[in-house]
């Protein structure tokens, strides 16, 4: 069995959501948009798939990096054909990112799951079938009814609790470019009113504008406390490995949560846990470059007897959650009362993360990573 070919297809769809100018999302009018289905394919016929931004898996990125790499390999080989990418890093210039080492390692995950006939959950260790998740809403916003006051944030969540079955939130904050934004005393007050509204037993977390001091941190980590918040994250430029030690030693009731998008794959997160500067590990396929990094966070964080909490959406996110013992939550969303995310979108046949009544996710059973994706209109809707 060998890689025969890797190909990028870029099509067209609509979105209801843009992006501010520091890159977070808003609801906002129907507006037309492009995404990547990356294609791998070997001589037996077996394909994995994947849906990526168009930007990871440009056809010159492709042709420079990742087709000379993968033709003509064994596609069960996966550790060796991501080690050769991760080598070839250094010498890109910048361009064979982690994002478009991701995007290969997940198609070839997909594909190697299909070859097996198995689930990639199960194929990583399949320690649960389901799990918990929690509600992680958009960044707030300026938006009438939308999330642009504390009592917003109050009424979405306990519609998130009480209508929709969350068993636990996570509130991101109000960033800049929002007029106002950012006010750690604002984000207190939205804190506390969620918990006001959802009463003392749901776990609350926080992803807060992440360019506060130390002083505002502690402060915000102190009153954090005081509203029993089970988790913050990345409150700080990541890159300052010792003012999260300083933090997390003065923090003893909540969990310091990261490092998040900080640079290094599963090297940065060990230094992280060596040296104190935090009290949970994080790590998403998207920010370490794929499921194989993403899994020797958790199981370092394992061996420091440390959680590791999944970043982000996604069904490879969803794998590495499956399938390792130390993680709490998937991380559901991003969510706002203006968008339905339940709704499949158009290239999908249905959402990847459905979660029943309870609050919980189930992991699928059909071979891949367990996307169920509408080729029929992507193939009549490329660019
Ligand atoms: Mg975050």
């Amino acid at each position: 069995m060998k890689i025969e070919s890797v190909d990028a297809k870029i099509f067209h769809h609509k979105t209801n959501q843009s992006r501010d100018s520091d890159g977070h999302a808003h609801p906002g009018p129907a507006i037309d948009a492009t995404s990547a289905l990356l294609v791998i394919s070997c001589d037996d016929g077996t394909t994995g798939n994947l849906i990526a931004r168009p930007g990871d898996v440009e056809d010159s990125l492709l042709d420079q990096f990742v087709r000379p790499l993968l033709l003509g390999q064994d596609p069960m080989r996966p550790e060796a054909i991501w080690n050769s990418l991760y080598k070839w890093q250094r010498g890109s210039a910048g361009k064979l990112t982690d994002r478009v080492l991701c995007a290969v390692d997940l198609t070839l995950w997909d594909l190697i799951g299909k070859a097996c006939g198995q689930p990639v959950w199960k194929l990583l260790g399949g320690y649960r079938d389901k799990i918990v998740a929690y509600g992680s809403t958009m960044c707030g916003d300026d938006l009438k009814g939308g999330l642009a006051t504390p009592e917003d944030y109050a009424q979405f969540a306990e519609w998130m609790v009480k209508e929709r079955g969350y068993r636990a939130i996570k509130l991101h904050g109000w960033m800049p470019p929002i007029p106002g934004a950012p006010d750690v005393r604002k984000d207190h007050l939205a804190c506390a009113a969620v918990r006001e509204a959802v009463g003392p037993d749901v776990p609350l977390m926080l992803d807060p504008n992440h360019w506060y001091s130390r002083a505002d941190s502690l402060w915000l980590c102190q009153r954090l406390e005081e509203l029993n918040f089970h988790w913050i994250e990345e409150m700080m430029e990541e890159a300052s490995l010792s003012s999260y030690q300083w933090l997390t030693s003065r923090t003893p009731r909540i969990n310091i949560l990261g490092p998040e998008s900080m640079t290094g794959k599963h090297w940065t997160r060990a230094e992280w846990a060596a040296n104190g500067a935090c009290d949970m590990l994080r790590t998403g396929v998207w920010d370490v470059g794929g499921i194989s990094p993403a899994l020797k966070t958790a199981k370092l964080a394992e061996c420091f007897h440390m959680s590791c909490e999944i970043h982000g959406t996604g069904a490879g996110n969803m794998a590495v959650a499956a399938a390792i013992p130390n993680t709490t939550y998937y991380e559901r969303g991003l969510l706002h009362p203006f968008i339905n995310y339940e709704e499949p979108r158009a290239h999908q046949n249905r959402i990847d993360d459905e979660m029943d009544s309870e609050g919980f996710v189930h992991f699928r059973n059909e071979p891949g990573l367990g996307q169920d994706l509408n080729l029929d209109y992507i193939e009549n809707n490329l660019d």
